[in-house]
């Protein structure tokens, strides 16, 4: 296992070909848009070595028997989906933001059992396949990207009705050694600070889109891989100074990028899937589960971190004993604990693949991440409530240094004679920063936008048994149908 000292350094190693503001970027360890987002990445391998969370920063291969880093390990039962869900807490208590390994670590879990499910159907070699670099992976304990969502283009259109059928990441060209493939992924949290991509079919696929079937790994700086790093709300700060930024060590969500494949060859020994349409479906189902599960685990522990900025800016304030205020922040940890417990719900309700691995259960994992994506913002609002407008009015910081503006500003931004303003104005920017547009719209769409969790549960909920249930009761003797 590394150490995230370990992972940062190991970054120096590749040749990532980054964007960011017109350029490219020459230096992207040291970069400071990028940065903060390396050090949340590496707070999952510190994870490993606290003796206070060893046990769920790692875990024992069930292929190996090496203790590895718990990122790239595959569940084999409760515990481990439990272990998991409070792994993702733990790491969001410390960062107070996205940490980015969980998209891999989920591509990891589902293509184990996938792989199994193809090759027993179709009497391919994936599982074999997959299991060594999945051995590769854990030993060298590398950080993966999960890349599933396309560009998608027209919503109304199939991948092969796209007017430009790279909206999909497709196969160009099959050759005896491996195959070609173009196009692009969208969001993709920790990209440039991947090790390897794990590249998955982004959705159900019919008969006809056989080339868009395709699952693969392929190092982060292979020749062809491009990325485009994302702006986020307030990242100019991240090159201005500290305390504007509010977290300044761990950044604003993952720090996410367009990753384009163009024309990259894959060798069969990294191809776990190819033209196995029947099977995308089932991929989309298995990762939307386990990544969903995260989220009541991840957000609960980022929310932990907003939670106290508010009791902390409630107490400089002299609001902490209203009983409004008292109310709001019972409220907004009965949000947390909700999100949380949906999480919790889903590791417990498992089941077990035929491979062996642990399934989430998929109508609570959905319900999870509804819950997030309608909480979040919940918990937000009452954080902003509590803070009051300073929070989006504060001068910059540069101000507490300006000989002609600091006393006045340091003098009116102080509520309490023992508390500094600067205090005061660093929870303000940790509450603007948490609660601004990008991870907003993180709880909202990551791990898909909430319609795609509604489908799930209208799929997974036995409507008629409802039905019946009512009609007993109400001594109705034949149900309608439903
Ligand atoms: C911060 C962040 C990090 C992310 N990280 C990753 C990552 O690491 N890896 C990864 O693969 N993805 C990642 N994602 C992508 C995420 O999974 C997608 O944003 C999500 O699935 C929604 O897809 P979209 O953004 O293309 O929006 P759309 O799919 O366009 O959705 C927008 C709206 O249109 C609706 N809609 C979509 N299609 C249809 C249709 N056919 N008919 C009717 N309505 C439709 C949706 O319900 C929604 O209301 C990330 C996203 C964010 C915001």
């Amino acid at each position: 296992m590394m150490t995230g000292e370990q992972y940062i350094e190991s970054l120096r190693n590749l040749k990532t070909e980054v964007h960011f503001m017109g350029e490219r970027v020459a230096n992207l360890v040291d970069h400071p848009a990028i940065r903060p987002h390396i050090n949340a990445a590496a707070a999952t391998y510190d994870l490993a070595f606290d003796p206070q969370h060893a046990d769920l920063g790692s875990a024992i291969s069930h292929l190996t028997g090496r203790r590895i880093n718990r990122w790239t390990h595959i569940p084999q039962g409760q515990d481990d989906l439990v272990k998991k869900v409070k792994m993702l807490r733990a790491v969001g208590r410390i960062t107070g933001t996205c940490f980015q390994r969980c998209v891999g670590m989920d591509a990891l879990i589902t293509l184990y059992s996938v792989t199994h499910d193809v090759d027993r159907k179709h009497g391919t070699g994936y599982h074999e396949r997959f299991r060594r670099f999945l051995i590769e992976t854990q030993d060298r304990d590398l950080l993966s990207g999960g890349a599933m969502t396309d560009p998608k283009g027209d919503r109304s259109k199939r991948p092969h009705e796209q007017h430009d059928p790279d909206l999909f990441v497709r196969v160009v060209e099959r050759r005896p050694d491996g195959i070609v493939v173009r196009g692009a992924k969208m969001h993709q949290t920790g990209a440039v600070n991947s090790h390897q991509f794990i590249v998955l079919p982004g959705q159900a696929l019919g008969p006809e889109e056989r080339e868009y079937a395709i699952a693969f790994a392929v190092p982060a700086d292979a020749d062809g891989v491009i990325q485009v790093f994302g702006r986020q709300v307030n990242d100019s700060r991240k090159w201005e100074g500290t305390i504007d930024q509010g977290n300044p060590t761990y950044g604003v969500v993952g720090g996410e990028a367009l990753v384009v494949f163009d024309n990259v060859f894959i060798p069969h020994e990294r191809v776990f899937m190819l033209g196995e349409t029947e099977f995308a479906g089932t991929i989309v189902e298995r990762f939307t589960g386990y990544h969903r599960q995260n989220y009541g685990g991840c957000k609960s522990g980022n929310l932990d971190v907003l939670v106290g900025a508010a009791v902390a800016l409630a107490e400089m304030q002299g609001t902490a004993k209203a009983s409004h205020v008292r109310d709001k922040l019972a409220e907004m940890a009965h949000l947390v604990e909700t999100m949380y417990s949906g999480a919790l719900a889903c590791s417990y309700e498992c089941t077990k693949l035929a491979c062996g691995t642990a399934l989430v259960n998929l109508l609570l994992a959905n319900t999870a991440k509804l819950n997030t994506a309608r909480y979040y913002p919940e918990v937000t609002r009452l954080a902003q409530d509590i803070a009051g407008g300073f929070v989006a009015t504060t001068p910059s910081e540069r101000e507490l240094d300006n000989p002609r503006v600091k006393a006045f500003v340091r003098k009116y931004y102080q509520t309490r004679p023992d508390v500094p303003a600067e205090d005061r104005i660093r929870l303000g920017r940790l509450i603007e920063n948490m609660t601004g547009a990008t991870p907003f719209i993180e709880g909202m769409h990551g791990a898909g936008s909430p319609q795609a969790q509604k489908v799930v549960v209208q799929r997974q909920i036995d409507w008629a048994e409802r039905v019946q249930l009512a009609s007993r009761i109400a001594g109705i003797p034949s149900a309608p149908r439903h």
